[in-house]
């Protein structure tokens, strides 16, 4: 049996706070932190050749992605998927910066999987693509959209939350941690393999 993945799927911290699962499996949350998670941030080439993959990506390349932060277009956002964060992680992720309050759209249309609040990501809301086949993370919120609830069906565009800096987020720099990662043989989401949202984004910020 292969080890789980220990892919930290964190925000802009030091230090590595589980999310809870995804709703339907049995898992119960965890509020421990991963002991393996400094020593291997697993990226996505490590599941290169599994052969849901090409699969998956081919579809989110044709559904393509709304960029998640109002009046922001692609162009603006700077690649910082790659870049170290503390020393020892990678980022894996998109921080789009905008003005506080700025409304966080949703990406794609899907499923609202869970809204919750963790050390590094703040107020954090977890959604699905429709396929299921990827999460998405939007982290750092200022606050949720009003009546959001885990389980509710959105369309690409819709205001789901507020851009703000709650968790690890500096005080002055209120930005979206944006993040997707692939829903793996329905292991826990928050450990998806992830990938690099930037290449996918088809359409400006705009709300529907
Ligand atoms: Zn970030």
């Amino acid at each position: 049996m292969a080890l789980p993945l220990l892919l930290a799927v964190v925000s802009c911290g030091p230090a590595l706070k589980p999310l809870p699962p995804m709703a339907p499996l049995p898992e119960p949350p965890s509020e421990s932190p991963s002991p393996g998670y400094a020593a291997a941030p697993v990226g996505d080439r490590n599941t290169a050749g599994e052969p849901g993959r090409e699969v998956a990506i081919e579809s989110l390349r044709e559904r393509g992605l709304l960029v998640p932060v109002k009046g922001i277009v692609a162009s603006q956002i700077p690649d910082s998927y790659d870049a170290a964060r503390d020393g020892a992680r990678v980022h894996y992720a998109l921080d789009i910066l905008a003005k506080r309050g700025t409304p966080v759209l949703a990406a794609d249309d899907g499923t609202i999987l869970h809204i919750g609040t963790n050390a590094l990501g703040g107020n954090v809301i977890w959604t699905a693509d429709p396929s299921r086949r990827f999460a998405f993370y939007y982290a750092h919120l200022d606050r949720c959209a009003k009546g959001l609830h885990d389980g509710q069906q959105i369309s690409r565009g819709d205001v789901i939350g507020y851009v703000g800096t709650s968790g690890n987020a500096p005080k002055d720099t209120p930005h979206l941690h944006f993040q997707v990662v692939r829903i793996v043989n329905g292991k826990r989401y928050s450990d998806g393999p992830p990938l690099n949202p930037l290449p996918f984004f088809t359409q400006a910020g705009i709300t529907r």
